[in-house]
C-alpha cells in the first residue's frame, strides 16, 4: 500500500486524530498553515471527489462538518478556509481525497479563496452559462 493517507488510515503511519467515525478520519496536517489545521480523508481510497462513490460521499460530508465542530470547540477560531486541493494542477500533493479545514483569525495576515488564482475565463459569464443549459 503506497498511499500515505491509505497507511494512516491502516495505522501504519500515526496521526493526531481530531474526529473518526467509520467512514471517515479526521487528523492533524503535519505541515500545518495555521492552529489546528485538519484533513479530513474518507477512509476509502479515492483520488478526489469525482472517484468517491456516491455511497460514500454523504458519510464523508458529514464528517466534514463533524470535525469543523470538533476544530471549532476546541480551537475556537474567528472563521476557516474550508476546501479541496482537487487533482494536480489545483495543488493536489496527496492523490487521496482530503479536505483542509484551516482555521482562521482575525489579522492573521491571509486571504480569502479569491485569493488562489486570478485568471478570469475570456468567455463572459452569460457564455459559460449557455454551456451548462
Ligand atoms: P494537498 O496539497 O495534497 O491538498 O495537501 C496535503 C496535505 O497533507 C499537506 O498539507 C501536508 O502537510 C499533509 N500531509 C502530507 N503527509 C502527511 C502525513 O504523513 N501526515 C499528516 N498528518 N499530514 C500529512
Ligand atoms: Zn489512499
Amino acid at each position: 500500500m503506497t498511499c500515505i493517507f491509505c497507511r494512516i488510515v491502516a495505522k501504519e503511519i500515526p496521526n493526531y486524530t481530531v474526529y473518526e467515525d467509520s467512514h471517515a478520519l479526521a487528523f492533524l496536517d503535519i505541515q500545518p498553515l495555521a492552529q489546528g489545521h485538519t484533513v479530513i480523508i474518507p477512509k476509502v481510497h479515492a483520488g478526489t471527489l469525482l472517484d468517491l462513490p456516491d455511497s460514500e460521499a454523504a458519510a464523508w460530508s458529514l464528517a466534514v462538518k463533524r470535525a469543523l465542530e470538533r476544530v471549532d470547540q476546541i480551537i475556537h477560531p474567528d472563521g476557516f478556509n474550508v476546501g479541496l486541493n482537487h487533482g494536480e494542477a489545483a495543488g493536489q500533493a496527496v492523490a487521496h481525497l482530503h479536505m483542509h479545514i484551516i482555521p482562521r483569525f482575525r489579522a492573521d495576515g491571509g486571504g480569502s479563496m479569491h485569493s488562489i488564482i486570478e485568471a478570469p475565463s475570456h468567455l463572459p459569464v452569460e457564455e459559460v452559462a449557455k454551456l451548462f443549459a
